[in-house]
C-alpha cells in the first residue's frame, strides 16, 4: 500500500494510472463499516484509495474534535489487511492551503437544515467543502460512502448533481456489531454501562419499521421512539421518520414509496446517529 501525505505527490502517482480509482474518504479510527467500503471498491474492480482526514471544518464542537479519536498505526494495518492500495493521510495545510478559499457555498434547499443540520450547525457546509476538495484531489471514478450517515450521503448526491461532478456515488449498507449496534469509531469512547444500552437505538429504529407497517401515524411512532430512548438511559435529540429522497417528514406509510426512520442520541457522552430503512418500493 502506498502511503501519501502531499496533494502533489498523490497527483503523480495519479497521472501513471490507468485503472478506474474506488475512493472512501474517512477520519480515521477506522473498523469493519470502514474496511467494508475498501472491499466493495476492489470487488468493483477499482484501485482503492482511502483518505484519513479529520476534517475541522465539519465539527460545530471543538471539544468533539479534540476528542475525536487518533490511531494512525492500527488504520494502516487495517487498510493492509482489506488489500487498500492507496493511503492518503494529509495534514490539514494540505487540504485547506493557508490563503485558498475552498469553502462550498450550495443550496441544499432541506437536505442540510433538517435533523443532523439542525443539531449540528455547520457540519454539512464543513463535510460537502472536504468531501469536494478531496475529490478534486483523488479524481476517483467511484466514491463509496456509508448508509450509516444517511443524511451525508443524500447531500453528496445532491452535491455531485449540482456541481456536475463526474463521480459516481456508491452506498454501502451499514456494519453493525452481533447486538445491532452501528459500528462507529466513536463507540469506543462509550462507557461499559453505555456500550450496554447503546443497542436501543437500533432495537427502536426496527421497533419503528414495524409498527409503521401497523399503518400507525408516523408522529406517534417518533413520540414513543423519544420516550423508549430516554427510559434506556439515552439522550434523544431526534428520532425523524422522513421520506429518502426529501427527508421531510412523512405522515403515514402511504405517504411515500422509500422511508428512512433517523435518529441521533446521546449515550453518556457519546452522540451516536444511526438510520433504517423502513420502507422501500424496490
Ligand atoms: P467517518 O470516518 O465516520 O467519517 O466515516 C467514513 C465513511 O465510512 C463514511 O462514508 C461513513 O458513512 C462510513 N461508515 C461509517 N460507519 C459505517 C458503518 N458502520 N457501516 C458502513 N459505513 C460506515
Amino acid at each position: 500500500m502506498l502511503i501519501f501525505k502531499k496533494v502533489a505527490d498523490l497527483r503523480q502517482w495519479h497521472t501513471s494510472q490507468t485503472t478506474p480509482i474506488g475512493f472512501a474518504p474517512t477520519m480515521g479510527a477506522l473498523h469493519a463499516g470502514h474496511l467494508e467500503l475498501v472491499r466493495m471498491a476492489k470487488r468493483d474492480g477499482c484501485l482503492a484509495v482511502a483518505s484519513i482526514f479529520v476534517n475541522p471544518t465539519q465539527f460545530n464542537d471543538p471539544r468533539d474534535l479534540e476528542k475525536y479519536p487518533r490511531t494512525t498505526e492500527k488504520d494502516t494495518a487495517l487498510l493492509l489487511s482489506a488489500e487498500c492500495d492507496v493511503l492518503f493521510i494529509p495534514p490539514v495545510e494540505e487540504v485547506y492551503p493557508p490563503g485558498k478559499e475552498l469553502t462550498i457555498e450550495l443550496d441544499f434547499k432541506q437536505l442540510d437544515k433538517v435533523m443532523e443540520g439542525e443539531f449540528r450547525p455547520g457540519h454539512f457546509k464543513g463535510m460537502a467543502t472536504v468531501v469536494n476538495r478531496l475529490l478534486d484531489i483523488v479524481r476517483p471514478k467511484r466514491l463509496y460512502m456509508g448508509q450509516k450517515d444517511f443524511q451525508q450521503l443524500s447531500i453528496v448526491r445532491d452535491m455531485i448533481r449540482q456541481l456536475k461532478l463526474s463521480v459516481e456515488l456508491v452506498m454501502c449498507p451499514t456494519m453493525r456489531e452481533p447486538d445491532g449496534l452501528a459500528m462507529s469509531s466513536r463507540n469506543m469512547r462509550l462507557t461499559p454501562e453505555m456500550r450496554a444500552v447503546a443497542p436501543m437505538i437500533h432495537q427502536t429504529l426496527q421497533w419503528a419499521r414495524i409498527e409503521l407497517g401497523k399503518n400507525r401515524p408516523a408522529a406517534k411512532i417518533q413520540t414513543e421512539a423519544l420516550q423508549k430512548l430516554s427510559a434506556s438511559g439515552l439522550r434523544p435529540e431526534y428520532f425523524e421518520i422522513v421520506d429518502g429522497e426529501t427527508l421531510l417528514n412523512v405522515q403515514h406509510s402511504s405517504d411515500s414509496e422509500f422511508i428512512v426512520a433517523c435518529t441521533a442520541a446521546f449515550a453518556g457522552e457519546v452522540r451516536l446517529i444511526d438510520n433504517l430503512v423502513l420502507k422501500t418500493g424496490h
